[in-house]
């Protein structure tokens, strides 16, 4: 692990938020990371750029149309063009990386994050979904095959980076901090009528649309509790949310003495992901420091689950177990793609997800094919609700 080879890095979209600032932290390292495999989903302009700069092993385009329209152009030797799942089995049965970082959205970074287990390799996890779906499959099969989750998510690398030699204490209390998103001062009235462009606009990340309008909703924060919870194995209780709007502190661990740790930073994903990629050794980073004059306020308030059920939802379906989480991320992914397409109100996506939650039948989570069919017949269902119900 302390090793100081190069290390040949995977990234399942590259072309996304969390992958451009990968490429960043690889560029600004050239003597520690390569980027030996990029994979886009259909943004093969982006893709193009990435392989002429980054002169990558491999390329893989998920989109078949984005695939055969770039084959039809594409001339540069040196990069080897794949196409999709099948593509990225190859990469990591023939060509293993050293990190495979998954920074796809949804339930469709699951069975990636399941092959790159299988195949041994080491994650850098941006896709909280994985967890969310399956955290009891993936955790144990990561245990199996003797592999480190690391996290990227800024709350889980802040918890990650605190608990640095505390392997032998015991956990009292993880705080996840949250910025409270876009709306955090609105009034139950006013979140009737916000419009997708508004939730777009978060105050602190600039991120992809499905995480910032999670952002909005809280129920980002609420997935994040659930990935928690898996990550760190403690008691369902003991993960809570403050909201802290200045996202000065990414999150905090409370040992038994109650002594509190907190990692604290600018808002930059490249610090947690760099943190990721070469655990336990950080390396130099072109980020502002944090100037404590600036930012001279830090404040926390405790999160309106009144205003923003999401957050609710995913501790009962966290608290509830089996196949519960499925369905929540199934649910909200349908209902916020509905949302971001002017199809329903924003205060229409908690009362989509509840009543999903609601008539579900648990069964068991550790079987992956049972998994997908609850998340097919959840997107299914949501999609007949949004279609009858509030169109
Ligand atoms: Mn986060």
């Amino acid at each position: 692990m302390y090793s100081n080879k190069m290390k040949n890095i995977c990234i399942l979209g590259s072309t996304g938020s969390i992958g451009v600032n990968t490429l960043d932290v690889i560029r600004q390292h050239p003597e520690n990371f390569r980027a030996q495999t990029l994979i886009t989903n259909t943004n093969t302009d982006l893709l193009e750029k990435q392989i002429s700069e980054f002169c990558p092993d491999y390329a893989i385009i998920y989109n078949k149309s984005a695939y055969d329209g770039f084959m039809t152009q594409f001339s540069k030797s040196g990069t080897e063009i794949l196409f999709g799942y099948d593509g990225l089995l190859y990469v990591l049965n023939n060509n293993k990386p050293d990190v495979f970082v998954n920074a796809f959205v949804g339930f469709a970074g699951l069975n990636p994050t399941i092959q790159a287990l299988k195949s041994k390799i080491n994650i850098a996890l941006a896709n909280k979904e994985t967890l969310v779906v399956a955290g009891s499959l993936i955790m144990n099969l990561a245990e199996k095959m003797d592999v480190n989750i690391i996290p990227i998510d800024s709350e889980h690398s802040a918890i990650w980076q605190c608990l640095a030699g505390e392997n032998q204490n015991k956990i009292r209390r993880l705080i996840l901090t949250a910025s409270g998103g876009p709306f955090r001062t609105k009034s139950r009235e006013e979140l009737r009528h916000v419009t997708p462009a508004e939730a777009l606009k978060h105050p602190n990340w600039k991120m992809g649309s499905k995480i910032t309008i999670d952002s909005a909703t809280l129920m980002n924060k609420g997935l994040e509790v659930i990935e928690a919870y898996w990550l760190y194995n403690v008691n369902k209780s003991s993960i809570e949310v403050v909201i802290h709007p200045q996202s000065i502190i990414h999150s905090m661990v409370e040992f038994e003495d109650k002594s509190i740790k907190a990692q604290l930073g600018v808002p930059d994903m490249r610090i947690p992901i760099q943190y990721a990629l070469d655990f336990p050794r950080r390396h130099e980073l072109d980020t502002p420091a944090m100037d404590f004059l600036q930012f001279d306020t830090l404040t926390f308030e405790q999160p309106d689950l009144e205003k923003f059920p999401c957050l609710n939802l995913a501790y009962e379906a966290l608290k509830s177990g089996k196949t519960y989480s499925a369905v929540l991320n199934a649910a909200n992914e349908v209902a916020v793609a509905a949302f971001l397409n002017h199809e329903i109100k924003y205060v229409d996506i908690p009362v989509i997800i509840e009543s999903q939650l609601e008539n579900h039948i648990p069964e068991d989570a550790e079987d992956f094919n049972n998994l997908l069919e609850i998340d097919t017949r959840t997107r299914e269902s949501t999609r007949h609700d949004i279609v009858t119900s509030f169109k």
